[in-house]
Formats: structure tokens, C-alpha cells, sequence
């Protein structure tokens, strides 16, 4: 297996791309306005072995607050290089890229109109001119600054423009990520890192597969950040990591990799520096530990499911894992279902209720219900786009309250928390899935 070589990024003391050791990254929880319990938990990060933290910018004022953040920790001696995370606000990605290393947009974000079905191909191109129009004064300011930018494709919230020409698909993914990309070379910055996010660990790896093949052939080498969205936590989650960022590792891909659980994001580090481990022999030339050495194994078991190198059930037949393992693995890789999928973020500073605790109360009531889909996520913004295929929704929408979704139609709006789950178990129970 040879390491796909890409352009090196500077994002402020770290390099990523070229023959540098993978990156680890994650992201806060914590409410971006309060400095210290950002800092604090940047600090947890980095002295777990984090090398980038990303943090929300989720608009003017908490974008304005990464200079105090950035400043404590300065003065505390940790100079890691942080990321604005920023959805729907231009501005605050514009504020942002003067105060820290690196910028994560999403494309799907930069688009000004919905898409109707009666538009031309010329609408088509306006709408990508005005997107091009509307990131010119980022760009610039990234330049001036040297700061770098990830553009963050997900998959639930491909914009509808792309969705229309492509379906939602991964090949709609990539595509997305390569017009930014074709746009940025325009405008002559390629300071710049992508990755293509989703639940999903089949569409996660056919994505990026298809994004390096696309880039290949116009001449783009831009490094690539790995990560499953909404993985959920314990064993489930940390499987379902391990099989789509390492699957993708194993065949050389990834520069920078980030395992999201919704757990403590201090939690995500180990399992992702086992990942790093795991292909370090490849990658850095360095020993591997037996358990990096299980991480591989899983991973390469991964990626021969994913590409149909093996079919079920020999994997089953011939496999050395325990029986739990197995199951994890092939529900992970999509091939086969043996309980509830839980789809969960692993929260943000855009986070205003207590997820972990509610995500362990509904796999409590609705472990049993195999073949679901369930998501619980952390903000309304963002979480009803990205719980992907989920058959039902739990979505933080305040201080105790819940949205509950039924596919994508709003069943349960603002209720208090406590009743959040029996009446989730009610819509279950109106379906006849209970
Ligand atoms: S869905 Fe979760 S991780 Fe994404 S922005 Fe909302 S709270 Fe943050």
C-alpha cells in the first residue's frame, strides 16, 4: 500500500498533507462565549495528543471570542492551531480567519437561493458565480493571514443545486467539494484541506475514493480530513470510526482524521491515535502495538467489505473476531443489520441541552427495535440536515427541550425533555415499529 501524496498545508505550527504524520483532531463542546471552559477543554485536548481543535463559530460575537480563547491559551503555552467551525454566517467565517489557523465552511452553506426545478444551466452558473462572489473577501483575508481552509462536505447537507444534477449520492459529494475547489484555484488559493463527511460508512469511503480519483484527473493533490459523522458513542461508535476512517487509510488516504463520539471529545483521542498508529509502519516507519495492529486488521476487514473484495458471509465463516465484533463490523459497513442504529453528533458549542445523557436514555428504551434508525442530535440548525436517513429525530432545541422528528416532517416541537422520550416511543409504538 503506497500513502497517497498530497500538497502540504500549513495550519499554523502543524503541517498536514505530504509524507507528515496523519493529524488528530476534535472539536469543543463547550459554549465558544465561555473563554475558560474552552480553553480548558482545548487544553484536555492537546495533553491527550490532540494536534488541531476546531471550535464553533456559530455567529459575529462567539467568532470575535476565538481572539480571547487563542490569547489564553497562548499565555498558558499551548500554541495548537484552532479551526472555526462555521454554518450559514460568512461573516463570522470572515471575522475568524484573521484570529485563527484554519476555517471549516460548508459548501452546501454558500449557496444563495433554492433550487427549482425549472432552472437553466445558466441559473445554474449564476448561482455558483454569486457563491464565488460571496467567499472572495474570506479568501482574501485567508491570504493575508495565511490562514487555511477546510471545505467540510457533508452529507446531509449537500445543497439542492447538486443534489438535483447529482441525487444524494456520494458522487454528489465530491462534486461539491470540486466546484470550491475549481473556484479557489481561480482565485489562486490552495491553502486548502477537504473532506467528505457522513453517517454513513459506505458513502464516507465511496465519497472520498471518488473525490481523489476527481481530483486526480484535474491535476489536485489538496490533502484529506477523515471522519464518520454521527457515529454515536461506546463500542458502536467507535467501530463504526475505525471502519470508515480506516478503511480509507488503509488505502493510502487521509491526512488528518477525527473519530467524533458523543462522549467527552477528550475520549475521541485515544481511538483516533490507535488509528494513526495502526498504518504508522506505512505512513511514519515506526513500530505498531499489538492493539494499533487489531485496528488495522479491523480496518482492512472494513475496506474489503466496503469493496466487495469479500462477501458476508465468508467474512462470518472465516473470521477470527469475537461474535460482538463481527456483528459491529458488518452492521458498520452496512452489510448486514443486527439492532437499532443510533445516528448521534457528538455535539458543539451550538449544544444547549445534555446529549450524551439523552442519547443514553433513548438507546436504553429502543436498543431492541433492529433495522431503526434513530438519530439524536445536538441543535436545530444543523441537526435536522444531518441526521442523515434517520427514521425518527430527538433533536436538543433548548435549555431541557426536544424537537422529535418523524423522517424529516416535524412531529414535537419545544417539549420538555422529560416527556421527549415517551413520546418518541408513542410515534414508534402509531407506526406499529415498536
Ligand atoms: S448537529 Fe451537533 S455537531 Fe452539528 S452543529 Fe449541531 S450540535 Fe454541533
Amino acid at each position: 500500500m503506497n500513502r497517497r501524496i498530497s500538497r502540504e498545508v500549513q495550519i499554523g505550527n502543524v503541517t498536514v498533507g505530504g509524507n507528515n504524520p496523519i493529524a488528530v483532531q476534535s472539536m469543543t463542546n463547550t459554549d465558544t462565549m465561555n473563554t475558560m471552559a474552552t480553553v480548558e477543554q482545548t487544553i484536555r485536548l492537546v495533553d491527550k495528543g490532540c494536534n488541531i481543535v476546531r471550535i464553533t463559530a456559530s455567529d459575529e460575537k462567539s467568532a470575535r471570542n476565538l481572539y480571547n480563547i487563542k490569547n489564553e491559551l497562548i499565555k498558558r503555552n499551548y500554541n495548537v492551531p484552532l479551526v472555526a467551525d462555521i454554518h450559514f454566517n460568512p461573516k463570522a467565517a470572515e471575522i475568524s480567519a484573521s484570529l485563527v489557523e484554519k476555517i471549516r465552511i460548508n459548501p452546501g452553506n454558500y449557496v444563495d437561493r433554492k433550487w427549482n426545478k425549472d432552472f437553466s444551466q445558466q441559473d445554474y452558473e449564476d448561482i455558483l458565480k454569486r457563491a464565488q462572489d460571496n467567499i472572495s473577501p474570506l479568501i482574501d483575508i485567508c491570504k493575508k493571514h495565511n490562514t487555511a481552509i477546510r471545505i467540510g462536505v457533508n452529507h446531509g447537507s449537500i445543497s439542492e443545486r447538486i443534489v438535483y444534477r447529482y441525487g444524494n449520492t456520494p458522487l454528489a459529494m465530491a462534486e461539491s467539494a470540486m466546484e470550491f475547489l475549481r473556484m479557489f484555484r481561480q482565485m489562486d488559493f490552495l491553502n486548502i484541506v477537504v473532506s467528505m463527511k457522513a453517517s454513513n460508512v459506505k458513502v464516507m469511503n465511496q465519497a472520498n475514493i471518488l473525490l481523489v480519483e476527481k481530483m486526480k484527473e484535474e491535476n489536485l493533490a489538496l490533502p484529506i480530513h477523515l471522519g464518520v459523522t454521527e457515529a454515536g458513542n461506546g463500542e458502536d461508535g467507535r467501530i463504526k470510526s475505525i471502519c470508515g476512517i480506516g478503511s480509507l487509510l488503509a488505502c493510502g488516504i487521509g491526512d488528518t482524521i477525527r473519530v467524533s463520539l458523543t462522549e467527552e471529545p477528550e475520549n475521541e483521542i485515544p481511538v483516533a491515535k490507535l488509528l494513526t498508529e495502526a498504518f504508522s509502519d506505512i505512513y511514519e516507519n515506526k513500530e505498531v502495538s499489538n492493539q494499533a495492529k487489531q485496528i488495522r486488521d479491523i480496518s482492512n476487514s472494513a475496506r474489503m467489505l466496503l469493496e466487495d473484495k469479500i462477501d458476508t458471509e465468508s467474512f462470518e465463516k472465516n473470521t477470527c473476531y469475537d461474535e460482538e465484533l463481527t456483528k459491529n463490523i458488518l452492521q458498520a459497513t452496512g452489510k448486514k443489520v443486527f439492532k437499532t442504529e443510533f445516528i448521534a453528533c457528538p455535539s458543539c458549542g451550538r449544544t444547549k441541552y445534555d446529549i450524551q445523557t439523552a442519547l443514553n436514555r433513548v438507546k436504553e428504551k429502543c436498543s431492541h427495535l433492529k433495522g431503526l434508525k434513530i438519530a439524536v442530535m445536538g441543535c436545530i440548525v444543523n441537526g435536522p440536515g444531518e441526521m442523515a436517513d434517520a427514521d425518527y429525530g430527538y433533536i436538543g432545541c433548548g435549555s431541557n427541550k426536544v424537537n422529535l422528528y418523524r423522517k424529516k416532517e416535524l412531529v414535537h416541537s419545544y417539549i420538555d425533555e422529560e416527556k421527549a422520550i415517551d413520546m418518541l416511543i408513542d410515534m414508534i409504538k402509531e407506526d406499529g415499529k415498536w
